[in-house]
């Protein structure tokens, strides 16, 4: 699957050096014949702190040119391809504004004009323009696939990352939550942090990256307590803003904006040699993607009483969309492997 990462590992299994940097490093030892999911396991073990790229005594201009952080980027991405059966077809770009801009598009052909311009106000003022059997639909149809392909490939992980048997212990629910929750390997070994900077080290990522999946969260809050209002109160959206979706959804909605410009302009300011290029561009695409539906989400709220509110709602329905059908192969799926990864490591840890 990735025979360079194959080979970076390989020499740091000899080498050594860097053991104390972060869980990679000592699960790698565990695994001497280095399969395709040893390989997939140990890149989601990495965070991509990128320590061990200015520590390596055999990185560029060496002539084993050892780069493990980019190796190991390139390979999370082709593992989460293989595991979910789903590829990048190239110019993903197109493909993910394309599938943004099919919705208003499709409205601005399908829904007169005079009903689509029209200012609509009230419970069901969406479904007005786009109704609700379709929405609810459409929505649900892409997210159960994510959740499938997501599901399957989880599997497929697990089943293929379990290398060669070792003393196994009970999980220890403690350290995973924490590694979990605090994004402890991004404190490159020391805790100083990751070296997001120009190779300077620092919290910035990791703090950028906390605030963009709590936004998240909220979001998800936000949706879940509509559906809820929906269905068991018969209370139709769109909601007050001072509501609990209102204020979820707002909140999260500018704290994903922000998380995400502050992740943007991370990736515009770092060191490019410790990065794989594909899939850092991909990265940066997908934080694009959800700080589209964070802002189209919060325009939307704000003018949702004026004649922009059809083709605001089918923007952000179409970037919803969009964000759904790439989930499984996109950078968010490594919510899972990673997840996973640190479960094995947990338990294997000796
Ligand atoms: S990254 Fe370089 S210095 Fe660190 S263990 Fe691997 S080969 Fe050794
Ligand atoms: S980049 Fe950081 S997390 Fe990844 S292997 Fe190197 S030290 Fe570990």
């Amino acid at each position: 699957m990735n025979p360079e990462a194959a080979r970076a590992l390989h020499i740091c299994n000899v080498c050594r050096y860097c053991s104390d940097l972060c869980p990679v490093f000592e699960a790698g030892p565990l695994r001497p014949d280095m399969t395709d999911g040893d390989v997939a396991y140990l890149a989601n073990l990495c965070h991509n702190c990128q320590a061990c790229y200015y520590s390596c005594q055999y990185a560029p201009p060496h002539e084993l040119v050892v780069n493990l952080p980019a190796a190991l980027s390139e390979a999370r991405e082709a593992g989460r391809q293989h595991y979910s059966g789903t590829a990048w077809l190239g110019r993903e770009g197109l493909w993910v504004w394309g599938i943004t801009l099919l919705i208003p598009l499709l409205m601005l052909v399908q829904v007169p004009w005079d009903r689509l311009f029209a200012v609509h106000r009230g419970p069901g003022a969406f479904y007005e323009l786009i109704p609700w059997g379709w929405m609810t639909l459409v929505a649900t149809l892409a997210l159960a696939r994510a959740v499938f392909v997501l599901a399957r490939g989880g599997y497929r992980f697990w089943r293929d990352s379990a290398g060669p048997e070792v003393a196994s212990q009970p999980l220890r629910e403690g350290p995973l939550i924490r590694d979990l929750v605090s994004l402890r390997h991004l404190g490159g070994g020391d805790g100083a942090g990751c070296h997001d900077r120009d190779g300077q080290t620092g919290h910035a990522r990791r703090i950028a990256h906390q605030v963009l999946v709590a936004g998240f969260a909220l979001c998800f809050v936000a949706t879940s307590v509509g559906t809820l209002y929906h269905h068991v109160f018969d209370w139709i959206a769109p909601y007050p803003v001072m509501s609990v979706p209102g204020v979820s959804g707002t909140l999260g909605g500018l704290m994903i904006t922000g998380g995400g410009a502050f992740m943007l302009w991370l990736h515009y300011t770092r060191d490019d040699r410790p990065r794989a290029k594909a899939p850092d561009s991909r990265s940066r695409l997908l934080v694009q993607l959800l700080m589209v539906v964070a802002l189209t989400g919060l325009i939307l709220q704000a003018l949702r009483e004026t004649p922009a509110m059809g083709l605001l709602l089918g923007l952000h329905l179409g970037a919803v969309l969009a964000f759904f059908l790439v989930l499984p192969q996109g950078k968010s799926a490594h919510a899972v492997y990673r997840l996973l990864a640190l479960i094995r490591f947990h338990r294997e840890r000796r």
